[in-house]
């Protein structure tokens, strides 16, 4: 049977791309589909699969792709390595979609770093540390294009001291080489956040609205830099996606998944039945990681910044009133309210980690995963009702919450649990 893949236009941060194909056109597999306006921040959009253009509407393009599927893609055009990352439609793919080549158009005037952010920071999500450990080279090969583009003078991989074998494929690959260091990061929750990283490496912490530009240094995914190398040393445009997909899937045994190159555009129901299908019974569907993902549904798409799939664990049954306790770098307010809702809780009160500033419509942490203190935040909320708590607190400050809240006789609950205890995971509580 032929299949729909979805191609919303905003994958990323900036303006929507616009269609460039129309109803009933026959398309393959790396043909542009919608454009990047000129001088704006955006980024192309290319098809995954060939087929035939089923839709094109102000929010996606859908595709009926063929039954049978090659490898083989339409490769890029332009000459010169940024512009080869602007056709190719690269954004950053941790999670943020801001387009790649727009951190790169201004080059350091002297000095300067660039860090790979290899800190897998989410619990479960595990294809970036398995990419590493298959093929240091390409990262490693990414990160040399890009240094050579900003005219930086160094490298760094920031890595977590725990990846002991990923740490050690990358020293070999780096024996020779004296501009690429490597960073050991501590195992806690949320090392992987850029000003965290920028931090860990440089001992600088920015201003919540600052960019790395500030502390000399560009921050890149991972991934983003092997899908770099793809797109000037193979000519390919941004079209597949490395994947962790994990949690509640028939079977018991293979709970967490690594699958390399999954075409984007195809539905999250596809991803669960590639990896064996879901189990009977199971809770929040979470694109993304289990502190910063997103509930979707069976029928929403794999888009550029889709990094994990996971089916949670079935809801637990909450008490009748509970209070948020919400962090900037963990499950929003939004998400928090639907697990709220999901548990039967009536939300009596919502308070915000008091690191967690307001910048630009969303919230930043003024110092990554270093607790200021929750007690009072957690006095407001049992003032307000509440008999239990949801949290989406970093380690460390959950730490801090488990240490008050139930001295003050109030249960806690994390946005996480669904997600680890699908997979037998320890769940975010007291830091060992
Ligand atoms: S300090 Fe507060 S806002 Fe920052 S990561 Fe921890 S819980 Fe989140």
């Amino acid at each position: 049977m032929k299949k729909r893949y979805r191609f919303p236009l905003k994958q990323n941060i900036g303006e929507p791309a616009v269609p460039a194909v129309v109803n009933g056109e026959t398309i393959v597999r790396g043909q542009l589909i919608a454009f990047k306006r000129e001088n704006s921040l955006g980024a192309n959009l290319f098809t995954s699969v060939s087929g035939v253009v089923a839709e094109v509407n102000e929010k996606e393009i859908v595709i009926l792709a063929n039954e049978e599927q090659k490898r083989e893609f339409v490769p890029l055009k332009s000459e010169g390595a940024l512009d080869l990352i602007e056709e190719a439609g690269l954004v950053g793919l941790g999670g943020a979609g801001f387009p790649a080549y727009g951190k790169l158009t201004k080059p350091f005037e002297k000095g300067g770093m660039v860090i790979a952010n290899a800190a897998e920071c989410e619990p479960i999500l595990c294809h970036n540390i398995a990419a590493i450990e298959k093929d240091p080279g390409k990262l490693i090969r990414g990160l040399e294009i890009v240094l050579e583009i900003v005219h930086a003078s160094e490298g760094v991989i920031a890595i977590k001291e725990k990846h002991q074998r990923a740490v050690q494929r990358l020293k070999e690959a780096l024996k020779d080489r004296t501009n690429i260091r490597i960073h050991l990061l501590p195992d806690m929750y949320p090392m992987g956040e850029e000003r965290a990283v920028v931090r860990e490496v440089t001992g600088n912490i920015l201003p919540v609205d600052a960019l790395p530009f500030r502390a000399d240094a560009i921050v890149m995914n991972a991934e983003t830099l092997c899908r770099v190398q793809e797109a000037v040393d193979l000519r390919k445009p941004l079209i597949d996606k490395d994947l962790t997909v994990a949690g509640k899937l028939k079977g018991n045994e293979n709970l967490i998944q690594i699958m390399e190159d999954i075409p984007l555009g195809i539905s999250v129901s596809d991803v669960f039945e590639m990896a064996g299908g879901l189990a009977e019974g199971y809770g929040e569907l979470i694109m993304g990681g289990p502190f910063t993902g997103k509930r979707v549904q069976l029928d929403d798409p794999v888009v550029k910044t889709t990094g994990g799939l996971i089916a949670a664990e079935c809801f637990m049954k909450g008490p009748e009133k509970i209070g948020l306790l919400v962090c900037a770098c963990g499950a929003d307010r939004e998400r928090m309210e639907e697990l709220a809702a999901s548990m039967g809780s009536q939300v009596v009160g919502i308070a915000y980690c008091k690191q967690a500033k307001e910048v630009k419509g969303t919230r930043k942490c003024e110092n990554p995963g270093r607790c200021p203190g929750q007690v009072q935040k957690v006095m407001e909320l049992k003032k307000a009702g509440a008999q239990a708590l949801l949290i989406s607190n970093c380690t460390d400050c959950s730490n801090t919450v488990m240490s008050c809240a139930l001295r003050m006789g109030l249960p806690v609950y994390h946005c996480t649990d669904g997600a680890l205890r699908a997979v037998n995971h320890v769940l975010i509580r007291r830091m060992k």
